[in-house]
């Protein structure tokens, strides 16, 4: 079989890896890739968003199945591109249709969608120019702190968490003002919710669904999680919070009604959904949706599912993945991101990166790097993922450590508390 994984990041060289191992594959393609994804497949100078490139490619290679990291293909609709095109669409993509794809692109969508199923999130109201009195009063009505998302995607960026009700007041004018462009045209304002956070992904081909190991990122660019929000710093997995009784929950209020409302609603999901969960006294409320895995969290991922990925993929394809057995390794996985001196605000790129003949034990997913003149050199904030096994999560973690200091370029920088909180 002949694979087709669009993306670049340190997600696609973790989901290359695992697709890599399997006796299933023939080749496997990456478009675009990065100099990482290069050591286990086929790298095609492609964007990720080039569709009618990604059109020739698909057919000059024979490929049988696409898999879409990155949600900006989504949202952009590749899924529909395959299903109107006469020679694409017996061709699965693994990947929710651009409406499915509405559960991460539009905030407004999946409160709705959210509380047409039932499923347990916090409390909002959706404003727009129109009804801002209303929001005003929402806000008035509230205790601090208060939540403002930006309802279209905004790199992350697009959620602000303040505790004066004045600059709340503030904000919300400057966002439905177009602070965020016309991602905050609409502006989420959510009740805020006390607990701690985790996120859990499940592989659907619409009907049935397959949990995957659940994760837990950090977001902040300091140590204690404090500072600037970034891509991600680091993950582990298994979260012990999760435990056997919140998992339970999670799926019977949460995962089972998100696939069966989606299934319900005839929206054509077949992928993986992202749930960004909370556990509030114990109880699962989801925060958020996204319609691909995350990154960093794929990098412990797929540490640690043990079965066949190719085989899970197919199942999407297919649409039997009720008769696929998804295996998960006992052991924890981690992963320490090295990132650019300076990130997440201005950063050099370029600089060379020494020293991953040294890494012994862990796997480097590569992310931000590229090659110049034959030289592995830094190209991005978020530059490789040092993921690794252990028997614990501090076991793990001495590894990822201990290799991270081995990795050198100008301006290295990762969180040494990864993981400590759990
Ligand atoms: P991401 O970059 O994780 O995709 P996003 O921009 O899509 O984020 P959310 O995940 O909705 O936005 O929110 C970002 C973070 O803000 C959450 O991980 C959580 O820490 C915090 N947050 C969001 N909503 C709430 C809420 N209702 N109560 C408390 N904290 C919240």
């Amino acid at each position: 079989m002949n694979i087709l994984l669009l993306g670049s990041g340190g997600r696609e060289h973790a989901m290359a890896w695992k697709i890599a191992q399997s006796p299933k594959l023939t080749t496997l393609f990456i478009a675009p890739g990065n100099p990482g994804t290069a050591n286990v497949g086929t790298n095609l100078p492609i964007a990720a968003d080039n569709f009618p490139a990604i059109k020739t490619a698909v057919l000059e290679n024979n490929i049988n199945i696409v898999v879409v990291g990155p949600e900006d293909p989504l949202v952009k609709g590749v899924v529909d591109f395959f299903a109107a095109d006469k020679e694409l669409k017996d061709i699965p993509v693994i990947g929710p249709d651009k409406i499915g794809a509405q559960l991460e692109g539009s905030k407004d969508f999946s409160k709705q969608f959210m509380f047409r199923h039932n499923i347990p999130t916090a409390g909002y109201l959706s404003v727009t120019c129109e009804n801002i009195a209303e929001g005003i009063e929402f806000l008035k009505n509230h205790e601090a702190p208060y939540v403002l998302k930006a309802d279209g995607l905004a790199a992350g960026k697009g959620v602000l968490i303040l505790n004066d009700l004045d600059e709340t007041i503030s904000e919300l004018k400057s966002m439905l003002d177009g602070k965020f462009g016309a991602a905050s045209k609409t502006v989420v304002i959510e009740e805020f919710l006390s607990g701690i956070e985790c996120s859990v992904f499940v592989i659907t081909d619409g009907k049935n669904y397959k949990i995957l190991p659940e994760a837990k990122d950090y977001k902040r660019i300091g140590e204690g999680d404090k500072g600037l929000n970034t891509g991600g710093m680091g993950a582990v997995s298994p979260v012990p919070f999760a435990d056997k009784d919140f998992m339970r929950k999670v799926e019977e209020r949460i995962i089972k009604p998100t696939v069966d409302g989606l299934n319900s609603e005839g929206i054509v999901y077949k992928g993986f959904i992202f749930f960004g969960l909370i556990k509030v006294n114990g109880e699962p409320y989801t925060i958020e949706y996204n319609a691909r895995m995350g990154d960093p969290e794929t990098e412990v991922v797929m540490l640690r599912i043990k079965s066949d990925f190719v085989d899970l993929l197919e199942g999407v394809a297919n649409g039997n993945l009720n008769e696929k057995t998804i295996e998960i390794d006992e052991r924890s996985a981690v992963t320490v991101m090295l990132v650019a001196g300076g990130y997440p605000e201005e950063y050099d790129k370029g600089d060379e990166i020494i020293g991953l003949t040294e890494v012994s034990e862990s796997i480097v997913f590569q992310a931000g790097t590229a090659l110049k003149n034959g030289k592995l050199v830094t190209n991005g904030g978020r530059v490789m993922a040092i993921s690794s096994y252990g028997s614990s999560k501090a076991e793990a973690l001495a590894v990822s450590f201990s290799n991270a200091q081995k990795i050198q370029y100008k301006g290295k920088y990762f969180r040494s508390d990864i993981g400590f909180d759990l």
